[in-house]
C-alpha cells in the first residue's frame, strides 16, 4: 500500500475571506473537520453569525459598481488567471478533497477538473453575455436586449462536492458582472478554503468574491438580507424546497436549489452486459454513493430468468471486489462515507430494507478494509433484490453505497416506476435498441439522461437539470440557464430620427 503525501499536515483554524482579506469570525463557535478515513480532525471551522454575514454582503455590495464597470474582457481574464493556478494546484486541490471527504484520489481529480472546467467557460463571457437584436419592429424602429448583472449573489453548498459545486455557479455570476458570497458545507471547507487562496493570488478586487464559513445562522442571514439578489442552492429536498426555494422566493430573490435523488437506472436484456456492469459499479459505488446522480435503484428488464440472475450474480461479484480504503492510495476504488452520522443513516436504511423483506443479496456491513484505518466511517457496497417500489428503501433518498434491485417486465412499466418517484434528478438506461432509448429519453420525468452512461453528468456548458423534488426554481446552473440566472435582460426600443 502506498499512500500519496497528505498535503495537510496540521490542524488549520480556518477563517472567512471578506473584502479581499482573511478575517476572523464574529463568532467564537468552531466545528471539528475530520477526515473520514483516518478519523483525524484536520481543521476548526468558524461556524460564523449573521453579523459576518452582513460585512461580507455589504464588502461585495460596494465592490459591484466598479466590478460592473470593469470590462467582460477584463472580467474574464482573472479567469484565466484564476485557471492557471488553479491548474498548478491541481494536485494538492484533489488531495484535499481526499483528506476532507473521503473520496478517492481520482474521483478528487475528477471533481476538481469539473470545477475548472466551468471557470474556462466562464472566460467566453464577451461572447456568451451578448444581448440581440432586430431592426425595422416598426419603420424607423429597432429593438434590441442587453443583459446586464444584478448586484450581490450566494451560494449555499453541499458536502459531497465541495470544491466543484460552488464553482458551477460562481465563475458565471462574476464574470457576468456580479459580487458574489460563498457559503461552503461546514463538513468539508477546505478545498474551498485552497480555493479561496488562488483568489487572493489571483487578486480580484476586494469584495468580488468573498466566503463565509458556517451552517443554518449564516444561510438564514443571506437569504434575509435584501441585498442579496440570488441564491443557488445545492443539497437536501428537505432544506432546499422547505428554506431556501420558500424563503428566497417570498424575499423576491433569484433562486435555483439543486436538490436530492433517487436515481433509476434501467438495464434492457439487449445492454451490453460487461460494460454495463462496469458502468454500475461507478454509477452505485462511486463517490461511496454520495452523488446526486448516483444510481440507487437498479430495474432489471424482462421475465428472462436466466438473464435477470446471471446479471445480478455479475454485479454482486464484480462490487463485492471493490477494494475499500483511503483514498489517497491510488488502488482504492471506494473510500469512506463523509462521517459516522451518514454511515449510521446507511445502517438504518440497510436494516429498514431487511424489516421490508428485501433480500439483501450482498451485505456491505461485511466488508476487507484495506490499510489498519478505523472503521467508523467505512461500509462495504450493498445489494437488497426482491425490492418493490413501494419500499422505503426505493423511495428514499440514502446517500450510500446501496443499490436495491427492483425487476419490470417490460421498458414501459420500468418508465411507470421512474415517474412514479417524488424524485426527478438522474434517468439512465443500458440498451443496443434506439427505439427503447429514444422512448426512454421521451417519455422518462427527469432532468438528466443517461443513455449507456450511468452517472449523466452535465458538461459545464450545459444546463445541470433536474425536476420534480430535485429542483425548485426556473433557471438551472451552468449553460445558457446560467446566462440568464445572473443578468436582467433589458429591452431598448429605439426610433431613430
Ligand atoms: P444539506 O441540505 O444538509 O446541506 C446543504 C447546505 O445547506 C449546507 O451548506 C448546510 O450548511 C445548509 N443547511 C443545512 N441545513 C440547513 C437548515 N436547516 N437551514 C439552512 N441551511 C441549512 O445537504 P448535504 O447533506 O450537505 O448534501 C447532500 C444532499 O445534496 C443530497 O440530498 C444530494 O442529493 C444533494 N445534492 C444535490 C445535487 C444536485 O445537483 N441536485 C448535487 C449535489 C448534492
Amino acid at each position: 500500500m502506498v499512500l500519496l503525501e497528505e498535503p495537510i499536515k496540521e490542524v488549520q483554524t480556518l477563517r472567512n475571506y471578506i473584502n479581499g482579506e482573511w478575517v476572523e469570525p464574529e463568532s467564537d463557535e468552531f466545528k471539528d473537520v475530520v477526515n473520514p478515513a483516518t478519523m483525524k480532525v484536520i481543521a476548526k471551522v468558524p461556524i460564523s453569525n449573521a453579523e459576518d454575514v452582513r460585512k461580507a454582503v455589504e464588502a461585495a455590495q460596494e465592490s459591484f459598481p466598479g466590478w460592473r464597470r470593469t470590462t467582460p474582457l477584463a472580467r474574464a481574464r482573472y479567469f484565466f488567471r484564476l485557471k492557471e493556478h488553479l491548474e498548478e494546484n491541481f494536485e494538492e486541490i484533489s488531495r484535499v478533497g481526499v483528506m476532507e471527504h473521503g473520496k478517492t484520489i481520482d474521483e478528487s481529480r475528477g471533481e476538481t477538473r469539473r470545477g475548472i472546467e466551468n471557470a474556462e467557460v466562464a472566460m467566453g463571457i464577451p461572447s456568451l453575455m451578448m444581448g440581440y437584436n432586430l431592426e425595422d419592429i416598426a419603420r424607423g424602429i429597432d429593438e434590441y436586449v442587453i443583459r446586464q448583472p444584478l448586484g450581490v449573489f450566494a451560494c449555499i453548498a453541499p458536502f459531497n462536492f465541495p470544491f466543484m459545486v460552488p464553482l458551477w455557479f460562481m465563475p458565471c455570476a462574476v464574470a457576468t458582472g456580479n459580487t458574489y458570497i460563498i457559503k461552503p458545507s461546514p463538513w468539508t471547507p477546505l478545498s474551498q478554503t485552497k480555493l479561496f487562496e488562488l483568489i487572493d493570488e489571483v487578486g480580484f478586487p476586494p469584495g468580488v468574491i468573498n466566503m463565509v464559513h458556517g451552517d443554518v445562522e449564516v444561510v438564514n442571514a443571506l437569504l434575509k438580507h435584501p441585498d442579496v439578489r440570488g441564491v443557488s442552492f445545492v443539497g437536501s429536498t428537505r432544506v432546499g424546497r422547505e428554506i431556501i426555494y420558500k424563503e428566497a422566493a417570498s424575499q423576491g430573490k433569484r433562486v435555483q436549489a439543486q436538490c436530492g435523488a433517487k436515481n433509476f437506472i434501467v438495464v434492457m436484456p439487449d445492454a451490453v452486459v460487461d460494460r454495463t456492469v462496469a458502468s454500475l459499479m461507478s454509477s452505485f459505488y462511486g463517490n461511496t454513493g454520495q452523488r446526486c446522480l448516483s444510481g440507487a435503484n437498479l430495474v432489471i428488464v424482462g421475465e428472462d430468468e436466466s438473464f435477470y440472475h446471471s446479471f445480478v450474480k455479475k454485479v454482486a461479484e464484480t462490487a463485492s471486489n471493490i477494494r475499500i480504503g483511503y483514498g489517497l492510495d491510488e488502488s482504492i476504488q471506494m473510500g469512506p462515507l463523509q462521517a459516522v452520522v451518514r454511515k449510521k443513516r446507511v445502517l438504518r436504511y440497510i436494516e429498514k430494507g431487511l424489516e421490508e423483506g428485501a433480500k439483501l443479496t450482498l451485505d456491505g456491513r461485511e466488508f476487507k478494509l484495506v490499510g489498519g484505518y478505523p472503521k467508523n466511517c467505512f461500509l462495504g457496497p450493498s445489494i437488497f433484490e426482491d425490492v418493490t417500489t413501494d419500499m422505503v428503501i426505493a423511495r428514499e433518498e440514502i446517500f450510500g453505497p446501496v443499490m436495491s434491485v427492483i425487476r419490470a417486465k417490460d421498458l414501459g412499466q420500468a418508465i411507470e416506476m421512474i415517474n412514479g418517484s417524488s424524485y426527478g434528478n438522474q434517468a439512465a438506461i443500458f440498451t443496443s435498441s434506439g427505439r427503447a432509448y429514444r422512448q426512454f429519453q421521451y417519455e422518462v420525468q427527469c432532468g438528466n439522461i443517461g443513455i449507456n452512461i450511468g452517472i449523466a453528468a452535465p458538461m459545464a456548458f450545459f444546463p445541470f437539470s433536474g425536476m420534480k423534488d430535485s429542483f425548485f426554481g426556473d433557471l438551472h446552473g451552468q449553460g445558457r440557464d446560467a446566462i440568464n440566472f445572473f443578468t436582467e435582460r433589458k429591452v431598448v426600443i429605439v426610433r431613430w430620427f
